[in-house]
This record gives C-alpha cells, structure tokens and sequence, in this order.
C-alpha cells in the first residue's frame, strides 16, 4: 500500500533541489537585486541525497525530478544521476533546467541516466529575454535545447511562463518552435508563489484565455483525457501537435498532488506555498539511520492536508504571497531554493 495523506493522496514525486544559486534573475522569480543563500556548509553531499531518497523510495517515491535554483550548477551533477538512476525503485529521472548550460553537459547527463528533460523558454525574442533574465544568454538556451533534442532524452519539454503584456503574444511562435524541435510545450499560469515579488492577479493569462487564443489561431482543438497525477493538462492541435498548460493559479489540482520538495539543505516542503517544512538534514546528521528517515516521513505525509494554490485561489489576493522582508529573512521560502 503506497503511503497516503489526509486527502487519499499518495506520495509519489520528488523534486530534489542540488542547489538555491542560479545564472539567470528572472523577473517572476527573483526579481531583486540580491539574495541571501544557502550557507554552502548546509548543502546535502550527493551521498546524504541518495541517503534520503533511500529513505523515500520504500514510502512510495518512484519520480524523481533534479530542479533548483539552476541544477546544472552543481559541480558533477551527472553523478548524482548515474547513483539514482542505478536505483531500480526510481522509474523516471528528470531534469528541469533554465538551458544555459545544456549544451556541454546534455550527452553526459544522458549518459549518466537522466530520462527526461524539460527546459525553460519564456520567449524567443533577445531583447525581451534580456528584460526578463537580466542576461544575454538566449542563444545558449537555444543551443541547449538543439543539444538536448539530439541527445537521446526520452522526452524533452519546454516550459513557459505566460505573462499578461510580456511574453503573451508569443504562444503561437513557441508551439511552432516546439514542433519544430519535436518537444512538447507547457505553458504555466504566473503563480504568486514565494519570490514572485511582483506579481499582480492581472498579469496572470489564464487557461481559459490561452486556450482561446490558441484555438483562434489553429482552429479547434481536442483534450486529452489522461489519468495523471501530472500538473499539465494536455491538448491536440487540429495539426497533431500536443501542448500543456499548468493551470496551478486558476484552476489549481490540489487534489491529485502527489509532489513534494527537498531544498538542496534538506528541508523537506509538502506544498509549494508552505510556510515551513521539515528539515531532513539535521537528523541525518545527528546520525538518524533509514529507518528513522523512514518514521519521520512517514508521520509528515500521513497528517498532511495542505491544498496551497487552492486556498490561495479562494482568498482576495491583492498582495504578493511572501512580504519581502520575510523572504530576506528566511531563503527557504524563495521559489529558487524551493525548486519548481
Ligand atoms: N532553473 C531551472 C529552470 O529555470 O527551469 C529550475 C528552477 S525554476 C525555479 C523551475 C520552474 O519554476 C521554471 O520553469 C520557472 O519558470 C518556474 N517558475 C518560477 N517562478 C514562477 C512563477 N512565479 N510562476 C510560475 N512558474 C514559475
């Protein structure tokens, strides 16, 4: 019997932040001008996350997703996927990275066992990826994504944030350029998550109005029935092209979420807007053995009842999530330490 919560749902998917430090300052994730980090003495060693993730496995855990902060900055990332990936419990091994520095690392990653890969792409215009990223860094993405298509990944996506007056006007040239690159889009609502400092409910383009737009373009399209726990719902253009949206800020699903989140110094995060989480590392240090892991998780999970986006979806929102001060005083509660 897999390990359920108070809402039937199992535990399922884990996403393992390697690091909160990344090369891009997206604007709808870490708009400021600095951060406090991770004191580096805090981060797991790649033999402390297989320990932990050891202590997942027997509780459930089959889906495994490598994020961060931007996870191909930690040194020797490859061999942290080649331990997982010899992990017969783990059946799928993903990676979610912003592609900056996909193309001398995408054969070695795929070498190494890493399944899947979905890559960040806001928008294919330099200038705006400038503004948006505060870098100039748009043909190494692109190039990253070349590298990944070729590299024998069994699946490779692109995921883009949709923002109302940015990047809205580019869904019909994204899908043509993930046809184009045989990968399938996801385009995600703006969420009001920690670090989203300057979100505002009108700049969220919902589901409803991308659907409608991409309709008027391509003409009616199917929708995929699926039985998934998958944050994405999917769709078919009248020209056989399949895309996603991740509906988390109008249309949240809660209610299938079998995900939760390890920031690279062990804290253990059951929703992506918790306030706090459980913190892993401490008694791993102290010497906690698997067993105790076990015990641990499994006294959190069976308890937990969060149903963030949702909750956040009843309440008025007219302030961000996290007030700045608090994320200056506390890293875990940044989307880059918490991992998307
Ligand atoms: N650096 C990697 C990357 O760029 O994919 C992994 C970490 S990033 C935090 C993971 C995902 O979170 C990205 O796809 C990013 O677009 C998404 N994300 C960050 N802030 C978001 C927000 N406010 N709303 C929706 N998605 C967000």
């Amino acid at each position: 019997m897999p390990l359920l919560d108070r809402f039937s749902r199992p535990l399922r998917s884990l996403r393992l932040s390697v690091t909160d430090r990344c090369n891009l300052r997206c604007q709808y994730c870490m708009p400021e001008q600095d951060y406090v980090w991770l004191p580096r003495e805090n981060l797991l060693t790649f033999e402390e996350i297989g320990g932990i993730v050891d202590a997942f496995t027997p509780l459930g855990v089959d889906r495994i997703r490598l994020t961060g902060g931007e996870p191909l900055l930690r040194r020797d990332l490859s061999v942290l996927i080649a331990s997982l990936a010899a992990r017969p419990a783990i059946a799928d091994l993903a990676l979610t990275t912003n592609g900056v520095l996909l193309r001398p690392q995408a054969r070695a990653l795929r070498a190494a066992g890493l399944h899947r890969i979905t890559v960040s792409l806001d928008t294919l215009d330099r200038e705006r990826f400038r503004g948006l990223t505060r870098t100039d860094d748009l043909a190494k993405v692109l190039d990253g994504i070349d590298a990944a298509a070729s590299a024998g990944f069994a699946s490779l996506k692109l995921d883009t944030v949709v923002i109302r007056g940015i990047n809205d006007d580019e869904l019909v040239p994204l899908l043509e350029y993930a046809k184009s690159m045989r990968a399938e889009l996801r385009f995600i609502e703006y969420m009001d998550v920690g670090g989203a400092t300057q979100w505002t409910a009108n700049a969220v383009v919902s589901r409803r109005e991308m659907l409608a737009r991409i309709e008027a373009h391509y003409g009616p399209m199917l929708t995929l029935e699926e039985q998934s726990s998958a944050p994405a719902d999917r769709f078919l253009l009248p020209d056989g092209t399949t895309f996603g949206i991740i509906s988390s800020t109008t249309e949240p699903f809660c209610a299938s979420c079998d995900r939760s989140r390890l920031t690279a110094d062990g804290v253990w995060l059951l929703c992506l807007y918790a306030a706090t989480g459980t913190d892993l590392r401490r008694p791993l240090r102290a010497g906690a053995s698997r067993e105790d892991l076990q015990r641990l998780i499994e006294a959190v999970w069976s308890v937990r009842a969060d149903r963030g986006a949702e909750e956040r979806l009843s309440m008025d929102r007219q302030t961000t999530l996290v007030p700045i001060r608090s994320l200056k005083r506390d890293a875990h509660l940044e989307m880059h330490t918490r991992g998307g």
